[in-house]
C-alpha cells in the first residue's frame, strides 16, 4: 500500500449533506501501510465502494469534531472495517483505533465502541505515537459549542496536516511550519467571510507565513458558496489560480470527489 490521499468527498456543510452535489465522505489517508479514514461524513461507505476502496483495510478512524458532515458514517465505517464481526459465541473481534474528541464518544453506541481495540480522546496540542508515526492535534477555532482539532502526521520523509474546519487565528501559520502538504478546509471563495470557517482572501497571508513554505496545498471541504446549485458558478478553479498567484506554495491542488493522489508525486 503506497502512501496516498483519496478524496471521498470534496464538499462540506449542510447543503452538500442534503444534495450530495459534492460528496461528504471525508478522506482516506494511507501511510506506512496503515489505512486511516478521516472525518467519515454522510455517504462515506457509499463513496468507498464507488471509488473502489476497501473499507476492510481501515484500522485508524479519526473524527476531528462532532459535526454531522464529519462523523455521521463512523459507525458504518467501524463495522465495515472487518468481514467477520464475532465468533460463534458472539465474542466480538476488536480492531482499530479511534482518535476523536471526548464529546464525540457520546454520539457513538457502546456496541461500536466495543469493536475497537483502542479509543484515544484527543484535542489540540495532544501528541500520539501510532506505529512509529508522530500524530499531533492542531488548533482549530470553529464552533463555540463543541471541541475540535486538526491533525498532523510527522513521518520520516514528510509531514502532512489536515486543518479540519477552522477560522484563521494567531499562530495558524506556526501550527503547520515544517509541513510538506497541507489539506485545507476552504469553505468559501474570495472574501466571503464566515464566522466559523475561512475564505481564500483571509487565509492567503497565513499560508505565506508558513515557514519553510509548503510544497503542496490541497483545498477541499467546499461549501455551497464555493460550488453548488446555490452559487453563481463553480469558484474552485478561480481560487486555485488566486492561490497560485498570491502564495509561495509550489503546487495547489483542488479536491474532486474520487481524486486519488500518491504522496510520492507531491514530494518530487
Ligand atoms: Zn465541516
Ligand atoms: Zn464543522
Amino acid at each position: 500500500m503506497e502512501d496516498e490521499i483519496v478524496i471521498l468527498g470534496s464538499g462540506g456543510g449542510r447543503h452538500h449533506i442534503r444534495t450530495q452535489y459534492r460528496a461528504t465522505g471525508g478522506i482516506l489517508y494511507k501511510f506506512n501501510g496503515i489505512q486511516s479514514h478521516i472525518d467519515p461524513g454522510p455517504g462515506a461507505i457509499v463513496r468507498l465502494n464507488q471509488f473502489k476502496e476497501d473499507p476492510v483495510k481501515t484500522e485508524l478512524f479519526i473524527v476531528t469534531h462532532a459535526h454531522v458532515d464529519h462523523y455521521s458514517d463512523l459507525s458504518a465505517i467501524i463495522e465495515s472495517s472487518r468481514e467477520i464481526l464475532h465468533d460463534r459465541n458472539y465474542n466480538y473481534y476488536k480492531k482499530g483505533t479511534l482518535i476523536t474528541t471526548n464529546e464525540m464518544l457520546e454520539y457513538i453506541s457502546d456496541y461500536h465502541l466495543n469493536m475497537l481495540e483502542k479509543i484515544v480522546k484527543f484535542e489540540a496540542g495532544n501528541r500520539l505515537i501510532y506505529k512509529g508515526v508522530e500524530i499531533i492535534g492542531t488548533k482549530t477555532v470553529h464552533s463555540p459549542e463543541i471541541d475540535g482539532f486538526g491533525i498532523r502526521f510527522n513521518l520520516k520523509n514528510y509531514s502532512i496536516a489536515f486543518t479540519s474546519d477552522t477560522m484563521v487565528y494567531n499562530g495558524f501559520s506556526e501550527e503547520f511550519s515544517g509541513c510538506n502538504i497541507l489539506i485545507l478546509n476552504l469553505l468559501r471563495p474570495n472574501s466571503i467571510v464566515c464566522k466559523r470557517h475561512l475564505c481564500t482572501d483571509e487565509v492567503i497571508p497565513y499560508l505565506n507565513n508558513i515557514n519553510p513554505p509548503l510544497d503542496n496545498l490541497i483545498i477541499t471541504h467546499f461549501g455551497s458558496y464555493m460550488d453548488s446549485p446555490r452559487s453563481t458558478k463553480n469558484y474552485v478553479p478561480s481560487q486555485v489560480i488566486k492561490l497560485q498567484v498570491n502564495t509561495n506554495i509550489r503546487n495547489i491542488v483542488a479536491a474532486e470527489d474520487g481524486l486519488k493522489i500518491k504522496i510520492r508525486k507531491l514530494l518530487k
